[in-house]
């Protein structure tokens, strides 16, 4: 498999894939060393995974390095991702046994009196497909709790983070979680088909709806737990009591933080009508002062498109809005010369009828509508495949919590886009997925219960 860096298009490494046969061995050596891995105590688990977290903090200028070479995103945004990494890893050190402990439920009268006690044991080996836009973030959602519960994780990195994925697995062995407790595997597409057809016991997937779909095809009527963390089309309203020049910044920052690439990244932007033309301007002079360019340049804010396929999605999606009569205010091409580079697009005068309002774009592109109210735009951001955040910048919390209560998403945020919080849960709905990782449900997700009945 060939290595990219997606800032010059040149191939700096080769790496040798697993092959079916290959896959099924780490599976077998997992599904033997799981139990020794739950034997252990629930602290002996947490003690290893915390010695993880502290040895990404210590080797973090490598690993940002290793990570902006192989995705494209600008050092500064790697350092952020691996300090984000080491939080979530510490919400799930602090909060691991309280949502794992035994409870006793409920005492029911006797004689004989019943103790009724609610217990957590891991699922077994699970299988963790992983997509390459944050991937240390993504893969701590899943990795972490579950070793914690007591889990062996079969592990497949995107094949454009591979070289993260194997950093990854290297530190966790080096914290001490055993090499049969943990595997990763190395390849692309064919590498995650073949873990589809082993015995796991559940299926953690990020990455594409459409991708996210074939799996849960592929795995229907196998009566296992699959959880998907899909795409997004991810609204934001701005309301005309903002102040403008403060709301286009943050909206710029939500729509190419990570050259767009991100599942909740600003996807399509309402404006009302009676800030829409001065948001407009401010939002493109925003948009004008990202620096596209070198990932290794402390100046850059704005790197390659990751995926160089992907440049002509984006190609596409732009002349769709055009050749529909939408106004490109700025950007609209790909960089010619080496790397994937694409300007930072935004257009205006764009409606629903256009593929960039109703399809992921994932890339620095967005389209910016006008709305005469809140209701149309209650309507617009309604009208979605997609179901994973939404934002409203506004003055009014009563307002904007009208807007997102009535919204089919599992994030809304009031005043912030593009965030996530190891607090709450990352859920998405429709399109964008099935089931929950992060918050209290997101350690419960790798365990199943059961239920004693206890009588002396
Ligand atoms: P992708 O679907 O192309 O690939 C994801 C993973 O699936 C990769 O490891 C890939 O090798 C593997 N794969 C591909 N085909 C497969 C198959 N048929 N069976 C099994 N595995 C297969 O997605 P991507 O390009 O890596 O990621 C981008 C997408 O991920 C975007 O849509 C983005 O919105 C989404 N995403 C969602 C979240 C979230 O939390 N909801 C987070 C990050 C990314």
């Amino acid at each position: 498999m060939k290595i990219l860096n997606p800032a010059t298009g040149d191939v700096f490494r080769e790496i040798q894939e697993d092959d079916e046969g290959g896959i099924l061995k780490k599976y077998q050596v997992l599904r033997e060393g799981q139990k020794g891995w739950k034997a252990r105590s629930l602290d002996e688990r947490i003690a290893a995974v915390g010695r993880f977290g502290e040895l990404l903090e210590k080797e973090r200028e490598e690993l940002e390095k290793t990570l902006s070479l192989e995705v494209g995103k600008p050092l500064r945004e790697s350092g952020n991702e691996i300090a984000g990494a080491v939080g979530r890893i510490r919400f799930f050190l602090q909060n691991s046994k309280k949502h794992l402990a035994a409870l006793q439920v409920n005492e029911a009268a006797g004689p004989p009196a019943t103790r009724e006690v609610l217990d957590f044991e891991p699922l077994g080996v699970i299988g963790n497909i992983s997509a390459w836009n944050y991937p240390y973030l993504i893969a701590m959602n899943v990795l972490v709790p579950a070793l914690i519960a007591g889990n062996a994780v079969l592990y497949k990195p995107s094949e454009f983070s591979t070289l993260t994925g194997l950093h990854i697995q290297r530190l966790l062995f080096k914290a001490g979680v055993p090499e049969d407790a943990f595997q990763a595997v190395i390849g692309e597409g064919a590498a995650g088909r073949a873990m589809l057809k082993l015995p796991l016991d559940g299926y953690f997937f990020t990455g594409s709806y459409a991708t996210g779909r074939a799996i849960a095809a592929a795995l229907a009527g196998r009566l296992v737990p699959v959880t998907l963390e899909l795409g997004g089309k991810d609204p934001l309203y701005v309301m005309e009591d903002v102040d403008v020049a403060k709301a286009a910044a943050n909206a710029v920052e939500g729509v190419f933080y990570n050259a767009g690439q991100s599942c909740c990244a600003v996807e399509r932007i309402y404006v009302h009508e009676k800030i829409y033309e001065p948001f407009v301007k401010a939002f493109v002079e925003e948009t004008k002062k990202l620096k596209m360019g070198d990932p290794f340049d402390p100046q850059t804010t704005l790197g390659p498109v990751t995926r160089q396929a992907h440049l002509q999605h984006l190609v596409r999606q732009v002349k769709d809005a055009v050749d529909r009569r939408a106004k490109l205010l700025t950007g609209g091409k790909r960089v010619t010369g080496k790397g994937h580079f694409f300007e930072p697009t935004v257009l205006a005068e764009v409606d629903h009828t256009m593929s960039v309002m109703k399809e992921e774009s994932f890339g620095p592109v967005i389209g910016i509508q006008k709305v005469k109210d809140d209701e149309e735009a209650l309507k617009l951001m309604a009208d979605t495949d997609y179901g994973l955040t939404a934002a409203v910048f506004s003055k009014s919390e009563e307002r904007a919590k009208k807007i997102l209560e009535q919204l089919d998403v599992g994030t809304g945020y009031w005043n912030c886009c593009d965030r996530v919080s190891p607090w709450l849960p990352w859920s998405g709905r429709k399109n964008s997925g099935l089931g929950t990782t992060l918050s209290y449900l997101g350690i419960q997700a790798f365990v199943k219960p059961k239920g004693y009945h206890l009588r002396a």
